[in-house]
């Protein structure tokens, strides 16, 4: 019996891995920990009576990994970051879906693992094709990394068009269901922005040989290039259970999900992502590059915009006006501690504020 922690249980991806629990016998949860939904929670805690149930209103624990054996990551934002460098130094696996930790905290989540010898397994779904197609290392050699890209809902249309579009459109992605602040940040493209950074920090990749590619339907989930010219590519239905599974069990698979009928699939599109009009991807790639703090600037002023766009304050288009306002006042700093990159996202919170409410 593998016992799990499980930040963000009533979210999106958590009520995901609730399902691949419920429908395996070898889980069970000894920590469940809510942001804010408390009925939600008690709900849970009935069905699996964990140690802990935990909700996140209620302040900090020191104990929730203390008997796991995965803590599985699933906090939405730069919240995550605190809980994902708590358990990375245990030691134990670090089943990762809060991309947001290795955004603006990758440094210090990779230098945590490194000292306490834990494991790290992503649970993006691009990020579990990479590390499937690379025979399930973080380490293995590689020429390029692929990450494919829906396109989100507005991949068509003109920058002219965006000033048009609500959160209400921005809600309706083509291919996944996910949370809010994530399916915003697909329609921007600052999503596909920060799996390039993800990327870099999951598989020790220079920029250079990380490379995205629209591909509209979803079922490529990320290509590795290697020095013979082959690639390999993982597929399936778009379905977050397939790398929560993998996350939970590799080496080994779980039944899961149905497989792809190719006969019915058909045709399979791929094409250049349309930088030009997506700022947010390039601003998220940029401020990778630049390192340090930078990129905890870009996310803190990022959560400030998108809500502010949620609740019908802003434009689609002021999303990525507000990211780039916040990084154009910011100084890169070392990301060496915890406090210097909480410092960097609250920078870019006050920064994106001030940008919105001026508007
Ligand atoms: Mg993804």
């Amino acid at each position: 019996m593998k016992r799990i922690a499980l930040i963000g249980c009533t979210g999106s991806i958590g009520k995901q891995v609730v399902d691949v629990v419920r429908h395996n016998h070898g889980f069970a949860f000894s920590a469940l920990v809510a942001g804010k939904d408390r009925a939600a929670l008690q709900a849970l805690a009935e069905e699996f009576c964990p140690r802990v149930a935990h909700c996140a209103l209620d302040g900090w624990r020191e104990d929730l990994f203390d008997d796991c054996d995965i803590a599985l990551i699933a906090a939405s934002g730069f919240a995550g970051l605190a809980y994902t460098l708590s358990a990375a130094k245990t030691g134990k696996r670090v089943a990762l879906a809060n991309k947001e930790s290795l955004v603006a905290g990758g440094e210090l989540v990779l230098s945590a693992l490194e000292k306490s010898g834990g494991e790290l397994i992503p649970v993006d779904s691009e990020h579990s094709a990479l590390f499937q197609a690379l025979g399930m290392r973080r380490d293995a050699p590689f020429e390029k990394l692929i990450l494919t890209a829906s396109g989100g809902p507005f991949l068509h249309k003109t920058r002219e068009e965006f000033a048009f579009v609500t959160a209400k459109d921005a809600l309706c992605h083509p291919t996944w269901k996910m949370g809010a602040k994530i399916t915003v940040d697909s329609a921007t493209m600052l999503n596909k922005g920060y799996e390039v950074i993800e990327a870099k920090w999951l598989f020790g990749a220079p920029f250079e040989k990380i490379e995205a590619v629209v591909h509209p339907e979803s079922v490529v989930h990320s290509i590795v290039t290697f020095r013979d010219g082959s690639s390999v590519a993982q597929l399936g239905y778009p379905d977050m259970r397939i790398p929560i599974q993998l996350a939970l069990s590799c080496p080994e698979r779980l039944p899961c999900a149905p497989a792809l009928d190719f006969a019915k699939l058909g045709a399979l599109h791929f094409e250049r992502l349309p930088q030009e009009k997506f700022p947010a991807f390039t601003l998220a790639v940029e401020a990778g590059k630049k390192g340090g703090t930078l990129p905890a600037v870009l996310n803190g002023a990022a959560e400030e915009a998108v809500n502010a766009f949620l609740l019908g304050r802003i434009s689609f288009t002021a999303i990525a006006e507000a990211i780039e306002e916040a990084l154009s006042h910011a100084a890169k700093e070392e990301a060496e501690s915890f406090e210097a990159v909480a410092a960097a996202d609250a920078f870019g919170r006050e920064a994106a504020k001030k940008y919105i409410y001026a508007k």
